[in-house]
């Protein structure tokens, strides 16, 4: 199948899954994840209309962002060391990667240097899996405080990668874990959190009638990798 068709089938399931959950359909965002994937895979999505795609490496986002049309829209959804900010800053509009209170403050002071005040989701641990990145839940709601003091960056919501599971119905206890985090952090905090990241390839719609506003799929998109 070619990636116009999938891509369509995709933002049909969208939509079906907004509907199946009571939600306007422009409450979420298609990310369209093009990692491994090359510029000439992106430019059929392109094609096809979508032009808001994710990248989880810096290096893929250095060759084929700058070929590509400036109208699309780059979120970064990979794990993220120091030393790449500065570059990942150039390149994204959004990061959905920042898993530490030391990370964000880097990540503002690189910002308030460049200029910048990017759009950035904290990433939850929300299986709290030694193999995983981002926040634990109490950790991030003791950090939060500090991460509101921050000035050049917008925090804009929460982003998770939940435990592997099998069946895309297992996956829905985390995705509403991270939903009651945001609104306990939105009440204890006074702040505005629009946007949760959640749900992949394998459980999307699930993700969406627990609340997602940006979905991250690639294989049903692109192909396998
Ligand atoms: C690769 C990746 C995705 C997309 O996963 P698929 O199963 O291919 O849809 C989503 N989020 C992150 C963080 C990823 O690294």
């Amino acid at each position: 199948m070619s990636i116009d068709v999938r891509l369509r089938g995709i933002l049909n399931r969208i939509s079906a899954a907004c509907e199946k959950a009571g939600r306007s359909e422009s409450e979420v965002v298609l990310i369209a994840v093009s990692k491994t994937k090359t510029a000439e895979d992106v430019q059929q999505a392109v094609d096809a209309g979508q032009l808001v795609f994710g990248e989880n490496k810096l290096q893929e986002g250095q060759d084929k962002i700058p070929v590509l049309s400036d109208e699309l829209e780059w979120h970064y959804i990979g794990g993220l060391q120091r030393n790449k900010v500065r570059k990942v800053l150039g390149l994204f509009h959004v990061i959905h990667s920042i898993d530490s209170l030391k990370l964000a403050r880097y990540t503002n002071n690189v910002a308030a240097d460049m200029g910048l005040k990017p759009s950035v989701l904290l990433q939850v641990n929300i299986g709290e899996e030694v193999s995983k990145g981002g926040f634990n839940v109490e950790e991030l709601r003791l950090s939060f405080g500090d991460l509101l003091d921050l000035s050049h960056v917008n925090i804009v919501g929460l982003m998770c990668i939940p435990p592997a599971v099998i069946e895309s119905e297992d996956a829905r206890v985390w995705f509403r874990k991270v939903a009651q985090l945001r609104d306990l952090l939105e009440k204890e905090y006074d702040v505005s959190l629009p946007h949760l990241s959640m749900g992949m390839s394998g459980d999307f719609e699930t993700a969406i009638q627990e609340g997602a506003t940006y979905v991250r799929v690639g294989t049903s998109i692109f192909g396998s990798r």
